[in-house]
């Protein structure tokens, strides 16, 4: 593989290692583990793993490794390593991180999931961790301190498309020393350059566009190899959150189509943002890509002026219009994922993000008519058309 390759080479052709036969396609080696040669093969093994060799395939496999090269050269980073979901990248990341009297400061506008681990589990091992508004840098300013080990955020919030400043966030951490860890789903490893802007851990749900087809659950955490080698492995090897190598065949294989597809999710998106903005039965258009956006800027100098292929609806006539329109809808399906080739509607107060206190849901923007809307890749002026017939349906 080239360092000087362009994403779209990198993306085909990064990471593929080919066995004796010379496969054309990626192998999936769905095997959990290795044969040794003699017992002493073994133990040479087990006191240091060289670059071609494998133990277990909690530990490692050829189908993983070639998918955490290929992210490692998409994202700019030195190293990478799979997980098997989403939530086990960003549980990993964090906890193999920290340790009982660290001090965490994390942005509130977080998915359920993820506040979850902030809130729940990270307190419960005598982390304190700080909650502030993300998009403010004298929030990150005020609230970092000396003996803060970590900031987490996710750079494009889930669901309200907050927008955050990678780029100053990591100025403030790293002056204090602390790790800046990224949850960079939103963003998608096509339009992001968060390792250059200053991330040192960017994190993502491979289920979501890296897959891009609703088949597999799969994560990725990349950052130095000092950390992923020294920190991060250790820790999922032993607990387990490894991705398994047919999700990891997945998941490369969809990287092959991956800047095609968000590149054409994300102009229908603006499309069908700029379309339906300004709607008699909507409260709120939020769509990061739309000139109005309060972060629109920051779109343009983080994400070259993509803003994603998530947009978010906020009707007038709260959740029962939600509901009216989830149900008139005919072309996107009503579901909880995003990324995918088919538009998924998703009510985040009911579902994804159901677990926040009503107050939390208030102070987050999560209104009880908020649909979460992830583009797909139909005909965009099919769904504008079952858009705006959704929107009629839930006026009335
Ligand atoms: C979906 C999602 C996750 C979790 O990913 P899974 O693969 O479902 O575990 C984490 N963070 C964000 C922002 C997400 O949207």
């Amino acid at each position: 593989m080239s360092e000087t390759w362009n994403q779209r080479t990198k993306l085909v052709h990064g990471g593929t290692r080919r066995s004796q036969y010379n496969e054309v396609s990626e192998a999936i080696f769905l095997t959990q583990g290795f044969v040794y040669d003699s017992a002493e093969q073994a133990e040479a093994r087990f006191i240091e793993t060289g670059p071609d060799e494998f133990i277990y395939a909690r530990y490692g496999n050829p189908t993983v490794d070639m998918f955490e090269k290929r992210m490692a050269a998409l994202e700019g980073a030195e190293d990478a390593f799979a997980a098997a979901s989403g939530m086990a990248a960003v549980n990993g990341a964090l906890t193999s991180l920290v340790k009982a009297g660290d001090h965490v400061v994390s942005a509130k506008a977080l998915f359920g999931s993820c506040n979850y681990i902030l809130a729940d589990v990270l307190g419960r091992f005598g982390v304190e961790v700080t909650f502030i508004d993300g998009t403010d840098l004298e929030a990150w300013r005020a609230a970092v301190r000396p003996d803060t080990k970590a900031v987490f955020f996710e750079s494009m919030s889930n669901p309200t498309l907050e927008v955050i400043d990678i780029a100053g966030v990591a100025e403030i951490a790293r002056a204090a020393g602390a790790t800046v860890v990224v949850d960079n789903v939103f963003s998608t490893p096509v339009f992001s350059r968060a390792i250059e802007q200053g991330a040192d851990v960017v994190i993502y749900s491979a289920t979501k566009h890296i897959d891009g087809q609703g088949r597999a659950l799969g994560g990725v955490v990349l950052g130095t190899k000092e950390y992923i080698r020294g920190t991060l492995e250790p820790y999922m090897k032993h607990t387990g959150g490894s991705l398994s190598p047919f999700n990891a065949w997945v998941m490369l294989k969809g990287l092959e189509t991956i800047s095609l597809r968000v590149n054409a999710q994300a102009e229908s998106a603006l499309q069908i943002a700029g379309a339906l903005d300004g709607h008699p039965a909507l409260a709120r258009m939020i769509y990061p890509g739309l000139p109005g956006h309060a972060q629109n800027a920051l779109v343009q100098t983080q994400l070259g002026g993509k803003g994603g292929t998530v947009l978010s609806l906020d009707l007038k006539g709260g959740k029962a219009a939600a509901f009216k329109f989830l149900n008139a809808l005919t072309i996107p399906v009503i579901s909880n994922n995003l990324g995918d080739a088919k538009s998924i509607a998703t009510h985040p107060a009911t579902t994804t993000h159901q677990r926040l206190s009503d107050a939390l849901k208030v102070e987050l923007g999560i209104t009880p008519g908020l649909v979460r809307f992830s583009v797909g890749l139909e005909d965009t002026d099919d769904l504008i058309a079952d858009l705006t017939a959704a929107l009629e349906a839930a006026s009335v």
